[in-house]
């Protein structure tokens, strides 16, 4: 006998019923409260495992399934219910390549299908208008699709949207769109909502729905919102054939629509358009949760219609979350290169951006405290991309009395020096013991060591570390100085017999060769403020010997292109310190050579000639590009202007760089031109160049 009409099992029904009685609360802290208490991925979680068991035994699909509806979780009291003219719907969503193209195939096997929108998914709280001739009527929240919430006089208050539309306003047109609230607002508001004791918000998304769903207009009018508009609702005297030509037209009417939509033919183009926002998701000054995907016809979308949940003609890609929920076990504070002061989280370990994060950054003291984050809160954790995971905001709802607060140390945690402000004002704390605080000595040591410095293989953050806390390196000059009888001093470099480890061996050999690296490497590896690897090439190229560098003034070091004033006291600051000069001293007692000879003897064929390099090159990477450019006596530059000689343009180039080298009509050479220039010379190059269209 079929499962289905035996019917389910007890434990089947059970299960049913619970997850839908906790994702009718979810929905109510969400929808309702603004103050959601579960990352929206473990609500999703949720929603299909029930969506699973409805697949399994067919009966617990019932209409008032939260799976069959579009919200659930009840309506807030303190709004006046309104019926929407038409009804108000959510999306379904597809995850990957496949999922999408199995429902453009059966979009397409009912209808054909000749062009696609895509637009932005906003993570914001749909909103609809009603406009009678031109004027703004009323305005409300989505509610459960049928009905919603009268907020009409708090969206009155926003300043994108109209009260009156432009000339050639239709007889009725209903419109919805997504409020938000930027990113970047949304930390500023936390700040102010912590400062007068009210509650802050976990996510800019609860930010924009707790702002809009105030019973006090002024309230709502204090905190700035955004709408964009996209959708259409009830309409008279109002047919745009596609849904790209009605945004069109909505922008003539004075509407906020999006300006990022685009029309493809092909699902290739879509594919296209997903992948691009997925690398440039945080390029957008608002949240965006996935693309929407919208057959573009209109009467196409009529002939596919909607489910009682979703149109059929459009579905949201969702991207990957980047939030998650945990508790915030502790607040403790690090030390980096700078001596700054960091008060980061310990979190409980959790699944977040594709990793398992334990540990997020709070950036400053004041920032804890804008941020209203007590030790023992369950926090919103947000990674994205490759950016370090940081706190967001605390679930306020979820405290029970036990939190504390943070209180920031006045010792550094790592040398208990007294920690001081730089300067008055500064918000960063710092420890001042530069020369032997071991955070900040582990820290240089490390960087000195890096891909961007000098390169030593086998010295990375755990053997630097080690290196400082048994004392066997008590400053950066020690590292060049480290030898056989150094390193036996190192649990990290030997054996459990006391002999030297493979790793010491790789280590030394390492050190050879980092001894005789161009200079600018040298310059990084001094850790001075300000000067990375672009100054630090700019001053090899000016000065060609460290020696050099130590005895010039600070009008002869702030005449080099690329270095200016600031970063010139800096390095004669620098030089001014007895101990960083040791640690040149002792460089060089080890053997490095803190000059470049090659550039200063032989053949300087791209004398003269400035380059500058966007996107990646297929035969060079950055670093042996320059090289190879200042070896020949040119210099690279950061940015394009007129004395800029060429552009070598590899993949994915800047825009802002190239739209400049167009602009100003500078050469631009790819991988085969460049080869040509450092091969050849600039007069060659010039003839390979393409000219800028
Ligand atoms: P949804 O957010 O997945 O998508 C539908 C909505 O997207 C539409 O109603 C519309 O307002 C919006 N949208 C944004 N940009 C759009 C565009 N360009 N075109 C068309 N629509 C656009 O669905 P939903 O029903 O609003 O909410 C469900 C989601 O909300 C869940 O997947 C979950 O992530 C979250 N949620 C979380 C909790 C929680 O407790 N954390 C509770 C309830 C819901």
């Amino acid at each position: 006998m079929s499962p289905a009409k035996q019917g389910p099992p007890e434990k089947a029904l059970l299960r049913h019923q619970d997850i839908a009685r906790e994702l009718e609360e979810h929905a109510y802290r969400y929808y309702v409260l603004d103050q959601p208490s579960v990352s929206d991925a473990d609500y999703d979680a949720m929603m299909r495992e029930l969506s699973e068991l409805e697949d399994k035994w067919p009966e617990l699909r019932t209409p008032d399934s939260p799976t069959q509806k579009v919200n659930f979780g009840g309506f807030d009291t303190r709004f006046e219910p309104v019926a929407h003219l038409e009804r108000l719907l959510s999306l379904d969503n597809v995850f990957d390549d496949g999922e999408f193209a199995a429902w453009a195939e059966r979009a397409q096997r009912e209808v054909p299908v000749d062009a696609w929108l895509c637009e932005l998914k906003i993570d914001g709280l749909a909103i609809d208008l009603v406009y009678e001739d031109g004027r703004l009527v009323r305005a409300a929240t989505r509610g459960d699709g049928v009905t919603g919430e009268d907020v009409t006089n708090n969206v009155r208050t926003l300043q994108q949207v109209p009260a009156r539309l432009g000339k050639g306003a239709p007889r009725l047109l209903e419109v919805r769109g997504e409020i938000f609230r930027p990113t970047q607002e949304f930390a500023d508001l936390n700040a102010r909502l912590v400062e007068n004791e009210q509650k802050p918000f976990a996510n800019p998304r609860n930010a924009a729905a707790g702002s809009l769903r105030v019973k006090d207009p002024r309230v709502t009018a204090s905190r700035p919102l955004h709408v964009t508009l996209h959708g259409l609702g009830a309409r008279e005297g109002f047919d745009p054939p596609t849904q790209s030509g009605a945004y069109e037209a909505l922008a003539e009417l004075g509407l906020p629509v999006s300006t990022r939509y685009e029309v493809f033919e092909t699902t290739k183009g879509v594919q296209g358009f997903v992948a691009h926002y997925g690398e440039h998701r945080h390029d957008v000054e608002h949240e965006i949760d996935g693309v929407v995907i919208k057959v573009d016809r209109i009467d196409l979308q009529r002939r596919l219609g909607a489910t009682s949940k979703a149109p059929r003609w459009a579905v949201a890609w969702k991207y990957p979350p980047e939030e998650a929920m945990t508790k915030l076990r502790n607040i403790f504070v690090s030390v980096g290169r700078t001596g700054r002061a960091t008060p980061f989280a310990q979190l409980e370990p959790v699944h977040v951006g594709g990793v398992t994060v334990s540990t997020a950054t709070l950036h400053n003291q004041d920032e804890v405290r804008r941020k209203g984050v007590l030790i023992g809160d369950t926090v919103v954790v947000r990674r994205a991309g490759d950016v370090i995971p940081e706190v967001v905001g605390p679930v306020v709802d979820l405290r029970d009395g036990s939190e504390t607060e943070f209180v920031m140390p006045d010792r550094c945690p790592a040398c208990k020096t007294p920690l001081q402000r730089a300067r008055e004002g500064d918000v960063d704390l710092r420890c001042p013991n530069q020369r032997s605080c071991p955070a900040q000595l582990r820290e240089r040591i490390f960087g000195m060591c890096s891909r961007v410095a000098l390169d030593i293989e086998g010295l990375g953050w755990k053997a630097a570390a080690s290196l400082v806390d048994e004392g066997v390196v008590s400053d950066e000059g020690d590292v060049l100085l480290l030898d056989e009888d150094a390193l036996a001093r190192s649990s990290f470099y030997t054996n459990k017999d006391g002999t030297l480890s493979a790793a010491a061996r790789q280590l030394l050999v390492s050190l050879e060769e980092a001894k005789h690296r161009p200079l600018w490497r040298f310059i990084v590896a001094l850790s001075i403020r300000h000067v990375g690897a672009p100054t630090a090439r700019d001053l090899a190229r000016e000065f060609r010997s460290l020696d050099r560098i130590e005895n010039a003034s600070v009008a002869e070091l702030a005449a080099v292109e690329g270095v200016g004033p600031v970063v010139g006291q800096a390095i004669h600051d620098w030089f001014a310190v007895d101990w960083h000069r040791d640690i040149v001293a002792k460089w060089r007692r080890a053997g490095a050579v803190l000059a470049d000879q090659s550039s200063e003897d032989g053949p300087r064929p791209l004398e003269g000639v400035s380059v500058v390099i966007t996107g990646t090159l297929q035969r060079w990477s950055r670093d042996s590009a320059s090289e190879a450019v200042q070896e020949r006596g040119g210099k690279v530059v950061g940015s394009v202007s007129k004395k800029t000689s060429f552009v070598v343009v590899g993949a994915d180039p800047g825009a802002s760089k190239y739209d400049k080298a167009v602009a100003l009509g500078v050469p631009m050479l790819d991988d085969a031109g460049f080869g040509v220039l450092l091969e050849q010379g600039p007069e060659a190059a010039s003839a390979a160049a393409t000219a800028p269209s």
